[in-house]
């Protein structure tokens, strides 16, 4: 799916979410549209002494609610509809679990596994530099998206304390613990999809043990997802990644997997499971299919044959407008993207909130809290979908767009 597809995609949702709740256009226009984007060129000297030059956007979608926060993304793919997109699933997901943010999104167009790690570097320096306007811990907290971790977090950190008179460290979260990261934070957004699945479960007298999933997307996301799920009893029958996919109808023994690729297997070749493509992974029958790679990888098309009972986003934006419908029709439920991912965000909250006061939750602490403000997002957007007889989606999205036409109203128009 093209960004300008996800772009409508969510603009979509929104507006139908807007006249289902009877709220008024101009405030639905007002928020639909993102309220800046910065468009950044990012020259950068590669190892070979050529200078290449790439192209990064920085989005704020709507910030009534409080600062924006949304990861970075680099990948071939990004483009500025896309982050326009994820932007407001940013500002929906903020406003649901009732986090003080509003919604933002970055990334650059890159292939980043052909640079060398310098060559990285030099181009999260340069992209912060470039963006730094638009950053901020009262004005745009970034995280760690699709090819960004904690390392990637650190460079664009130091970058701007280095070139600032201020140590502001919650400026970004989804940093390394040495320098003001939380613990856990690294499998927070997986814990947060396995409460979803639990959550569902408890509502649907089904359980964990009972479980067949299967998971698209093996990285910071999927990974965590497939140990958590597999050590309470969930069997995993597929899992792919980029390069393709594996198939195993007695489950996929999570720890052999991890003991092959530590020995620097991938995941294509592990013995203990059949080689599928990447688009087999959506024929395998299984009672929970969980997308956690990319946008737009359920399309109408896949929607209309994948052998599921239900899904449950992981990724953002998996699911076009089409494909949705089509899950209607046959009564698939589909946990939305605002509701199931939300644990990173959560956690990256709670990062900024020691960061700015200073001090130190225990891991405890920190998971505890976490699942009490996933249960109650989720519990929210159940009872509204049960009473209104309407999705879990539309059900989650009205509850979060009327929080964020709450803040327009109360704080009024400038000037
Ligand atoms: P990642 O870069 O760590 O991993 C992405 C994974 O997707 C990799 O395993 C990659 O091989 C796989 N992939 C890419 N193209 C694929 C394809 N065509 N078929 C199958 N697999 C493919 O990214 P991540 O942080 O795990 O993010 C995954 C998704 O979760 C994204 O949609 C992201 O926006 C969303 N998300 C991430 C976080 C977070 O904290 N990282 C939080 C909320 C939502």
């Amino acid at each position: 799916m093209s960004g300008i597809e996800e772009w409508n995609a969510v603009k979509g949702r929104i507006v139908a979410c807007a006249r289902r709740a009877n709220i008024d256009e101009s405030i639905c226009n007002l928020i639909v549209e993102p309220e800046k984007i910065l468009e950044v060129s990012i020259p950068i000297k590669l190892d070979n002494g050529e200078i290449k030059l790439f192209k990064g956007w920085r989005v704020h979608h709507d910030t009534t609610r409080g600062p924006g926060k949304g990861g970075l993304r680099f990948h071939e793919e990004v483009d500025v509809e896309t982050l326009k997109a994820l932007a407001a699933d940013m500002t929906l997901k903020n406003a649901l679990v009732d986090i003080p943010f509003g919604g933002a999104k970055g990334g650059i167009r890159v292939e980043p596994s052909i640079l060398s790690i310098g060559e990285l570097e030099r181009l999260t320096r340069r992209f912060a530099i470039e963006i730094k306007e638009m950053i901020g811990e009262s004005k745009d907290v970034p995280a760690p998206d699709i090819n960004t971790d904690e390392r990637v977090m650190a460079w664009f950190a130091d970058t701007l304390w280095t070139t600032s008179d201020k140590h502001d460290n919650g400026l970004i979260t989804g940093k390394p613990f040495a320098i003001g990261g939380v613990l856990g934070h690294q499998g927070s957004t997986s814990q947060g999809v396995l409460n979803a699945v639990r959550n569902y479960l408890k509502r649907s007298e089904g359980s964990f043990s009972q479980l067949r999933a299967v998971v698209q997307g093996f990285g910071k996301v999927g990974a965590p997802l497939c140990y958590l799920l597999s050590s309470v009893g969930v069997k995993i029958l597929g899992i792919s990644d980029v390069t393709g996919g594996i198939y195993c109808s007695a489950g996929i023994e999570m720890t052999e997997l991890s003991k092959h690729l530590r020995n620097g297997g991938q995941i294509l070749n592990f013995p203990g499971a059949e080689a599928v493509s990447k688009e087999d992974i959506f024929q395998i029958e299984c009672d929970v299919f969980i997308p956690a790679a990319l946008g737009g990888v359920i399309t109408e098309k896949v929607a209309q044959t994948i052998p599921a009972q239900f899904i449950v986003e992981a990724a953002n934006g998996p699911t076009t407008l089409e494909a949705d419908q089509v899950f209607a029709q046959r009564d698939i439920p589909v946990i939305p993207d605002i509701l199931a991912n939300t644990g990173g965000v959560v956690s990256s909250y709670f990062e900024w909130v020691q960061n700015r006061q200073g001090i130190r939750w225990d891991e405890g602490e920190i998971s505890s809290r976490l699942l009490s403000y996933l249960d109650l997002a989720f519990e929210a957007a159940w009872i509204k979908a049960s009473i209104d007889g309407v999705t879990l989606r539309d059900a989650a999205t009205q509850i979060a767009l009327e929080r964020v036409v709450d803040a327009h109203k109360l704080r009024g128009l400038f000037p």
